[in-house]
């Protein structure tokens, strides 16, 4: 057949037979370049954080995190497109370090600057970074290099990751948490978290995924599972709070079922830093005068 050709792979000292499909193989160049280019984009610093700032009560209490990489020659790439594949490939484990430390010594920066020291920040943390022998040990050193509060430090943990490996996750979280990190659940109601494992986690906060929040004033059973998540949480003693929140209606709804903390594009997409914090000293100011 003409698109199927036929290699000899020599594998673990044994001659074996496959068949490729050229589809098959641009697929796995494209994929071997897109690491590249990583790797290289990791060294010559391509990668920036932006900030979105999370409101709770009318008042920016905090933000999160996101990652970007000004590719050189493709513009900004989404971590859609490449977080699934560091996390294959194991550059999530020099990337995330260095989300750390670059989240830390932003943190660390906001505390010497009055009007910005009460901001908190989450940081997204993937599967294979968690659960990494150092993670604890390098979450530390982040804190300690740049002397970052561990109180204002979250971490963003998938419903996934957290069922991985229970155990670990829990030794790991009740570690940190010893030194005052705190820990949301992201993307909450998309995974498979049984509510026993949701009672022993030591978790502070759970986030409503954007998915739910997108169609609340359309969908009852969206509308239903949001109400649900602000009941389960704060019976459970956890912080909730909205992710996706786009319109001022979304917003109210949530308000009316009781979680007021949320962040989106109502009042802001992510942005860079210099903006971010414009953004929060312009509703600090706007707070006080009203
Ligand atoms: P996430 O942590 O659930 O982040 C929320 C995503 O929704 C972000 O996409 C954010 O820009 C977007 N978003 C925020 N507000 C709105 C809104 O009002 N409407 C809509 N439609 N979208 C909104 P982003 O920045 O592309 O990040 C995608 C995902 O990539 C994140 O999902 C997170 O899982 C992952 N990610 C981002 N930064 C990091 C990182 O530093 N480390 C790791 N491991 N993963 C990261
Ligand atoms: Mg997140
Ligand atoms: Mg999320
Ligand atoms: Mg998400």
């Amino acid at each position: 057949r003409a698109d199927l050709a036929m290699y000899q792979a020599k594998a673990a000292g044994r001659d074996t037979l496959q068949f490729y499909d050229p589809r098959i193989q641009a697929v796995v160049h494209a994929r071997a370049a897109l690491e590249l280019d990583m790797r290289a984009g990791l060294e010559q610093g391509q990668f920036e954080l932006f900030y979105q700032a999370q409101m709770d009560h009318g008042r920016i209490t905090g933000c999160e995190c996101l990652l970007r990489w000004r590719h050189p020659r493709d513009g900004f790439v989404s971590p859609a497109a490449f977080v699934p594949l560091a996390e294959e490939t194991g550059l999530i484990l020099p990337l995330g370090e260095w989300v750390l430390q670059a989240a830390c010594r932003q943190l660390a920066a906001w505390a010497r600057q009055p009007a910005l020291a009460h901001l908190t920040l989450a940081v997204n943390v993937s599967p294979r970074q968690f659960h990494q022998a150092a993670f604890v040990s390098q979450v530390l050193a982040a804190l300690a290099g740049s002397g970052a509060d561990a109180r204002h430090l979250k971490l963003e943990l998938t419903e996934g990751l957290l069922l991985q490996d229970v155990e670990d996750t829990i030794a790991k979280m009740v570690q940190l948490k010893g030194y005052g990190v705190g820990f949301s659940l992201d993307d909450f109601g998309t995974g498979y978290s049984s509510l026993s494992y949701l009672k022993r986690l030591p978790l502070d906060q759970l986030k409503i995924d954007q998915g739910f929040v997108r169609d609340v004033l359309t969908d009852p059973n969206d509308a239903t599972i949001a109400r649900t998540i602000v009941a389960l949480g704060t019976s459970l003693g956890l912080h909730v709070i909205a992710e996706g929140v786009e319109t001022e209606a979304q917003r109210e709804f949530l308000a009316r079922s009781d979680c007021h903390a949320w962040q989106g594009y109502l009042l802001s997409r992510p942005l860079p830093v210099a903006e971010f914090e414009a953004l929060v000293l312009r509703q600090e100011a706007d707070g006080q005068s009203s």
